[in-house]
């Protein structure tokens, strides 16, 4: 399998504050396939470290009030086409991202709640047909089959 993942949970340090989210069980799901890592809001352009951003009515702003819109949209379709070329089979990515979260995003009034939807980025594969995973998702499906 092709499989493009969040940079960052590959040990990437490209999280807004430098950091990185490895997560060992995408390490070992993606062992032996071929891996795409991406970080969409650096290749929008963005640095390390940056100020974290929410989706505020649609658009992309950070907690000193300025869009980084174009940044995040354009890092998007950037990471979007590396998709395309790869013909990647799935996604696997962070949770919770403006840019990479799948099922769950901060619902934009930077208070730490959460509400159903997705990033950018996210949104923008599954429009273009792509299958699209939480890493959190699998991590709850690889813990359920090594308990079963
Ligand atoms: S944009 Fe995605 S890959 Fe980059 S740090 Fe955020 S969650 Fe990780």
């Amino acid at each position: 399998m092709t499989i493009l993942v969040s940079a960052c949970l590959l040990g990437q340090k490209c999280k807004y504050n430098g950091g990185d989210n490895f997560s060992k069980t995408v390490a070992a799901f993606t062992a032996g396939h071929t891996v795409i890592p991406v970080c969409p809001e650096v290749a929008g352009g963005l640095t390390i470290p940056r100020l974290p951003c929410e989706i505020v009515g649609g658009e992309v702003i950070n907690t000193a009030g300025e869009s980084k819109d174009r940044e995040f949209r354009q890092g998007a379709e950037i990471c979007l086409a590396l998709a395309k070329e790869a013909q990647i089979d799935m996604a696997i990515l962070q949770s919770r991202s403006p840019s990479c979260g799948v099922r769950q995003i901060y619902d934009g009034t930077f208070s730490g709640r959460l509400i159903e939807g997705s990033g950018v980025f996210a949104s923008l594969l599954r429009e273009n047909g792509f299958r699209v995973v939480d890493v959190e998702e699998l991590e709850a499906a690889e813990k359920e089959k090594n308990i079963g």
